[in-house]
């Protein structure tokens, strides 16, 4: 299977249509299509890919992150450092939960991941990320708590 990077799949030609998609498009894939076909292990393989992600995109500090996040209207990052490896990230305007209804489960693995990634490229140590709130839950943002190690 043929790897692909971030310049072979940016190149978009859609005179039309333009370089966007509508946001219940890709919540239809996230969190109905991929959650259906991976079933149970859809958090683990999401948390994954995720990672993969924010590891390509290459950040290189925490405004380069936050910038990053916003372009690709992941959604608007807050980082809030509670010791030098252990930071608390507010996700507003999530892609996959912000104006979700109250469901008791949260599922934004594959935010938490890229979070994650990009933690880890930046201080170039491992990054555990856990979600902590969502929308799904009551909240009216995101959280991630992140462990560098
Ligand atoms: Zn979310």
């Amino acid at each position: 299977m043929k790897e692909y990077s971030l310049e072979d799949i940016g190149h978009i030609v859609r005179p039309k249509l333009g370089d966007e998609i509508p946001l219940t498009l890709f919540r239809i894939l996230r969190i109905i299509g991929m959650r259906n076909i991976l079933g149970d292990t859809s958090g683990a393989t999401l948390y994954m890919m995720g990672k993969r992600v924010g590891n390509m995109l290459g950040a290189k500090d925490l405004s380069d992150a936050t910038e990053k996040i916003k372009t690709l209207k992941i959604g608007i990052p807050e980082f809030q450092f509670i010791d030098e490896d252990h930071i608390v990230v507010r996700l507003f305007e999530c892609i996959t939960c912000a104006g979700f209804t109250y469901t008791g489960e949260m599922f934004c693995d594959m935010e938490s991941g890229i979070i994650a990634g990009l933690m880890e490229t930046i201080y170039s140590k491992k990054a555990k990320s856990t979600q902590t709130k969502s929308w799904s839950v009551g909240y009216n943002y995101c959280e991630f708590e992140i462990f560098l190690y």
